[in-house]
């Protein structure tokens, strides 16, 4: 292409309201436009990136078999009132209405959409296992969107289901989906850490969160420096420490007044020890049952470890009533001892002698607290990991970053196809459920995570697959016909070979188009300067530094192999 004949409206000034740099810079280089909050215009050099993420998307999945199909965006209230979740959606899901008032939402994600196609479309087992994906656009009204691409209200998703007769068959599709991932990133450039996102506890690997190590990343994870374990921070599993010892003399429990004391810091201070000498009482509700969790005080609950072992449906913080009616005192007194409630205290606890818990009396704690205190417990790893402690794969150090996901792969099980009657005849004639699982990559922040791992000062440096064009070809005079008709000879030839090339034919100083070069990030520059009468032209790769001088068609055989 002709740089003339494109449109690249690039921005010289750093764009005020971007914090991310991948934002940053695809509104330098004329890549996105932001049209309201959260909704964004790919423009012809970012559309052609995302189309290029798409194509490596779509290859690798159908390497895998799986089919592509293209849903409705619009999906009638109907069906998911079908799967229950019509009401279950909050005010992320747009809802609308058509003329005869009939009601509907714009896709927030599609598992009904895929289920009622296969419960309708496949009547018999010889039909399984089958996999099916859509590159299709989602929308999510989300509260805060941020960082350009990556957290906006429509964006493109790539979306895959597979259907099996088996938890076996779902093995093997999920370990396929797996494989894919890993090729599609791979070929992105992107970093990847494979982050469980099922808990340990339930011991198994229903769910990994492909995450891509970055501090503007709204996730966290913890990984391992040494073996390649990750998981999601609040489902990242604890070994137990056993340096603590168990034997010390164990004292009486003495009640302390504490008056105006309810923050841990203000305890801290009043009783002069210090945050891990004191036991932490949460009072929650699962599934309408109080429960009183207990870590360390220095320490957070997970959340999603109680849920996932207490195996209920619905966990929330106890409100202030609830708190008072249960330990009989004001909120911040809870304390497991003398209380009959069902009680999970952290592994940790374990551990720990004399320690400080509230007496459940308002203004008051006690001390040299021991588990012989406690009318009932069951222990468990219920907290969140921290640095400190080790990975429960090697023991080797624990790191914690922040992260984007860019994928999400996810075993569903039945949950869909029993709720949608999704079932298969089997070769006895029984009818059962399909085994589903989910398999979701987002586009664009897979291509805003590619510019926040490849760019330098001066822009963007597109990985080869991705670029939305392979070479750029800058002459540094367009006046002069030697140069000029030696850039559009090489223009010519790559095209005829079916290479994506920018020919910069404005009439500007070589300084603002090695400039403009550089931010939009095309990988391989030939400039055809002076020495062009000699036949020679300069290459340089935007990955490095050197400039080579070379023949004209030794540079035409060296972009031929970069790109192949
Ligand atoms: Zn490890």
């Amino acid at each position: 292409m002709y740089y003339t004949k494109m449109l690249i409206p690039t921005i010289r000034e750093t764009p005020q309201e971007a914090e991310a740099i991948s934002h940053k810079l695809m509104l330098k280089a004329g890549l996105v436009r932001r049209l309201a909050s959260g909704i964004y215009i790919f423009l012809p050099l970012g559309y052609k990136a995302l189309r290029n993420i798409e194509k490596i998307i779509r290859e690798e999945m159908e390497n895998k078999g799986a089919l592509e199909l293209f849903m409705s965006a619009l999906i009638p209230k109907e069906l998911l009132e079908e799967s229950g979740r019509w009401d279950v959606f909050g005010p992320e899901m747009f809802r609308l209405k058509n003329r005869e008032d009939r009601e509907f939402c714009l896709g927030p994600t599609h598992e009904e959409s895929f289920t009622v196609t296969a419960r309708n479309e496949i009547k018999s087992v010889k039909n399984l296992p089958l996999t099916l994906f859509q590159i299709q656009t989602k929308f999510r009204d989300e509260l805060r969107p941020r960082f350009g691409i990556i957290r906006c209200r429509e964006f493109m998703m790539k979306d895959a289901y597979s259907f099996d007769k088996d938890e076996t068959g779902l093995d093997k599709s999920y370990n396929d989906m797996h494989e894919a991932y890993c090729n599609i990133f791979k070929r992105c450039g992107l970093d990847v850490v494979i982050a469980d996102a099922d808990s340990g506890a339930m011991g198994g690997s229903g769910s990994q969160e492909f995450m891509v190590l970055n501090d503007i990343g709204e996730d966290q994870i913890a990984s391992c420096t040494s073996c390649g374990y990750a998981a999601n921070l609040e489902k990242a599993e604890i070994i137990e420490n056993e340096t603590f010892s168990s034997d010390s003399l164990l004292s009486d429990k003495e009640l302390i007044y504490t008056p105006n004391v309810r923050t841990i810091d203000e305890l801290c201070g009043f009783m002069g020890c210090s945050a891990d000498g004191f036991a932490k009482t949460l009072v929650l509700i699962a599934d309408s049952v109080p429960v009183m969790a207990v870590v360390r005080g220095d320490r957070e609950l997970s959340l999603k470890k109680l849920a996932a072992i207490l195996k209920c449906k619905d966990l929330v913080m106890a409100d202030e009533d609830l708190i008072k009616n249960l330990t009989k005192a004001e909120v911040g007194f809870a304390s497991p001892v003398g209380m009959n409630c069902k009680v999970i205290l952290d592994n940790e606890i374990k551990h720990m002698v004399n320690f400080v818990t509230g007496a459940n009396k308002t203004d008051y704690h006690y001390k040299n607290v021991n588990l012989k205190d406690f009318n009932k417990y069951d222990f468990s790893d219920i907290r969140v990991i921290t640095p400190d402690d080790s990975c429960p794969r090697c023991g080797c150090g624990i790191k914690i970053s922040n992260a984007v996901e860019v994928g999400h792969i996810f075993k569903l099980g039945d949950e869909y196809s029993k709720a949608l009657d999704c079932m298969y005849t089997d070769e006895a004639g029984e009818r059962k459920p399909m085994i589903m699982g989910c398999y979701g990559i987002g586009l664009g922040r897979t291509l805003a995570a590619v510019i926040e791992q490849y760019n330098d000062e001066k822009g963007i440096i597109w990985p080869i697959e991705i670029a939305p064009y392979k070479a750029y070809i800058l002459p540094t005079n367009v006046t002069d016909p030697i140069i000029y008709e030696m850039s559009v000879r090489m223009h010519d030839e790559l095209v005829s070979k079916g290479i994506d090339c920018i020919l910069d034919n404005r009439d500007e100083r070589p300084g603002v188009k090695f400039n403009d070069a550089d931010l939009l990030g095309i990988p391989l520059r030939i400039t055809v300067g002076r020495n062009a009468k000699d036949g020679m032209v300069e290459f340089k790769r935007r990955d490095e530094k050197e400039v080579s001088v070379m023949t004209y068609s030794q540079a035409l055989d060296k972009i031929l192999s970069v790109v192949k």
